[in-house]
């Protein structure tokens, strides 16, 4: 037996354990420091009463002999894709309910696309970048190219047309940077791909917290896009449901290569190694479109946005260069003073008792950058940014 030697080759990482061991050091030197945590990727706010009563409504379903579940559809019940494709309806795209497969989550289709794509393809990943990416693709041995986010392009590469790739990642709002492609943008993008014979891999995750109507939510809001691009989204953030595991996965019946359409072997794989998520879980997903589910969840996305819209103002009044914060979670920040990412970590922690993330740790472009984000709470993101502007004259 040999193992798969690609697994080797993936770098550690030790970003949140050297974040946790560098916050756990200072406390204990500094026992009475309320330190507050501007790093967290996660939600906060619990899941919105329209998800618990579906919740608790399919459950009780499961313990009648009537109304139990067995085994469902693998690619998701008809109630939650048509859902989704009505969703899509509403931004313009249409959709069948065939072209969607419901999964536990982004994260994951975002690595088992991968089973249907050679190992000889070469990937184009934007750096810095979610590090789900690059892994992936590592642990498939496939050859990778990055391509530069940076202060000049404001975060958001365009085509090189001298780079030949086959797989392309594109996410927006992005996620470390925060930065969003428009309309004219993503056409670029998609014309690489169509002249080109490469797919892009759209992760939209966080596609609920653009504010401006003329950028684009999807990438089939894109002319053409649906022959060559493969979407991925999910509930976790758009609805809280990073621990209750919701997403899914859009494959256009027009994707085709070779002769082959793409949804054809993504259903092949699916059914083949992937049993479906459980039927209580997307009846609380189904809820998310329900009237009061979208009023309920969009209260909470408007709450992280006011978070996000206090960070940034904060930032320009000190005069701190950034990208996101308008259309995204996420705020990228160019370190004060020419700091390097770990050294604003620990003057923050220092000075302020504020937690960030270092960009050095999603990619050699991350470094001398920072990522704040806006899920925490009204109080601790205002006091924060007190702390924020008082430290920011100490530079
Ligand atoms: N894509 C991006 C860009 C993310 O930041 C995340 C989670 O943080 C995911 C995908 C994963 O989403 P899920 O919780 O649906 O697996």
């Amino acid at each position: 037996m040999k193992i798969n030697e690609n697994y080797l080759k993936l770098k550690e990482s030790y970003l949140f354990s050297d974040i946790s061991k560098k916050v756990g050091a200072f406390s204990e030197k500094n026992p009475d420091a309320k330190i507050i945590r501007l790093g967290i990727g996660d939600v906060t706010l619990p899941l919105v009463p329209a998800v618990t009563a579906a919740l608790e409504a399919a459950s009780r379903e499961m313990g009648q002999k009537e109304t139990f579940h067995g085994y469902g559809p693998e690619q998701g019940y008809g109630f939650l894709k048509d859902a989704i494709r009505d969703y899509y309806g509403e931004k313009g795209v249409e959709l069948s309910s065939d072209e969607i497969f419901v999964s536990d989550g982004a994260k994951s289709d975002l690595g088992n696309i991968l089973d249907i794509f050679s190992t000889d393809n070469t990937v184009l990943i934007p750096d810095p970048v979610y590090p789900v990416y690059v892994d992936t693709n590592t642990m498939a041995g496939r050859n990778i190219i990055y391509q530069n986010a940076c202060e000049e392009n404001g975060f958001l590469p365009m085509p090189d047309r001298s780079v030949k790739a086959d797989i392309i990642y594109i996410c927006s709002p992005n996620n470390p940077t925060g930065a969003v492609y428009d309309k004219a943008q993503l056409k670029e993008w998609v014309d690489y791909a169509l002249d080109f014979g490469a797919i892009i891999l759209f992760d939209s995750a966080y596609e609920s917290f653009v504010r401006e109507e003329a950028l684009p939510t999807s990438i089939y809001q894109i002319e053409s896009a649906k022959k060559c691009a493969i979407e991925f989204c999910s509930f976790s953030k758009t609805a809280g449901f990073t621990g209750t595991r919701c997403g899914y996965t859009v494959v256009p019946d027009e994707l085709e290569f070779d002769g082959v359409k793409l949804g054809r072997l993504w259903l092949r794989r699916q059914t083949t190694k992937f049993n479906g998520v459980p039927y209580v879980i997307q009846r609380g997903a189904a809820a998310v479109f329900t009237p009061e589910g979208r009023s309920q969840i969009k209260a909470n996305i408007d709450y992280y946005m006011e978070n996000a819209k206090i960070v940034s103002e904060t930032l320009d009044k000190v005069g701190i260069w950034h990208t996101g914060g308008k259309n995204s979670p996420y705020i990228w920040l160019k370190c004060p003073g020419g700091m390097k990412s770990w050294e604003y970590f620990d003057f923050l922690l220092a000075k302020a008792h504020v937690v960030g993330t270092p960009g050095e740790g999603f990619g050699v472009n991350g470094e001398g950058f920072f990522r704040l984000t806006a899920f925490n709470s009204r109080e601790n993101v205002e006091e924060a940014v007190d702390r924020i502007i008082k430290a920011s004259d100490m530079i």
